[in-house]
Formats: C-alpha cells, sequence, structure tokens
C-alpha cells in the first residue's frame, strides 16, 4: 500500500473531514488551519506537485475548485489558492494539493526573509 497520506485519506485508510468528493476529487479540511477557511482540494489519483499533473486533470480540477468555494460560501467574499511545489516551495506532502484560504481578508507578506529588492 501506498505510504503518502492523502493517497490514505483517498482510500478512507486515515479520517479526514470532507467537504465535497466527486470520482476524482476530494476536499476536506486542513488539520491545521491558516485561515477561518482553509481547505486542502487533492485528485484522487496520485501526482506528487502541479508540476507532474496533466493538463486534462486540472482542467477538471478547475470547476471542482469553483464547487468547494460556493460550499465553502466565499466565492464573493474572495479567496486564495496555493499549491506549493517542492522543497524551495514549502511543499510537505508529496501528493499534489490546491490550499484553498478564506473567511476574512488575507495578508499578503514577505515571503522569504531576504529583502526581494536586493535579489536581483
Ligand atoms: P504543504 O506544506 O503545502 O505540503 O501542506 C500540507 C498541508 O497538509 C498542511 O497544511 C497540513 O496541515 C496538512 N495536513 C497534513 N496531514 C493532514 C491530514 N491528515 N488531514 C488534513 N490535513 C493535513
Amino acid at each position: 500500500m501506498s505510504n503518502c497520506i492523502f493517497c490514505k485519506i483517498v482510500s478512507g485508510d486515515i479520517p479526514s473531514d470532507k467537504v465535497l468528493e466527486n470520482d476524482k476529487f476530494i476536499a476536506f479540511h486542513d488539520l491545521n488551519p491558516k485561515a477561518p477557511v482553509h481547505i486542502l482540494v487533492i485528485p484522487k489519483e496520485h501526482f506528487q506537485s502541479f508540476h507532474e499533473i496533466p493538463a486534462e486533470t486540472m482542467k477538471n480540477m478547475t470547476p471542482f475548485i469553483q464547487e468547494v468555494a460556493i460550499k465553502m460560501g466565499v466565492e464573493k467574499s474572495g479567496y486564495r489558492l496555493i499549491t506549493n511545489i517542492g522543497e524551495n516551495g514549502g511543499q510537505e506532502v508529496g501528493h499534489i494539493h490546491f490550499h484553498l484560504f478564506g473567511g476574512t481578508k488575507l495578508k499578503w507578506e514577505h515571503l522569504t526573509d531576504s529583502d526581494p529588492k536586493n535579489l536581483f
């Protein structure tokens, strides 16, 4: 069996607080929410990150994510989608996931410790 924790959520071996599910995707609450609304959206099929996901899967994922936003009531107030990719992207779980944040005015802070103006 796969060691991937999100594959285990897909198979039901690890419980999750599901928001929406169809034959291809699942959305569930993040265990450690960073905003009043913090949902993870994943394809059931295992892909390491955004860099490996086929365009066809992304195409189908778009309306699913939009439906999650509507279900969470943030489609009008606005929300943020983030997918972390690899080490520098800060990805901790190696099964592509989109973080959907909302429910409050989100901050947009510095993303690095160094001053970006000094990098170039
Ligand atoms: P990332 O750093 O982009 O890979 O994000 C991984 C996210 O998965 C983090 O926000 C974790 O809180 C979340 N997470 C890890 N395990 C679980 C789990 N079993 N159920 C829900 N969220 C999880």
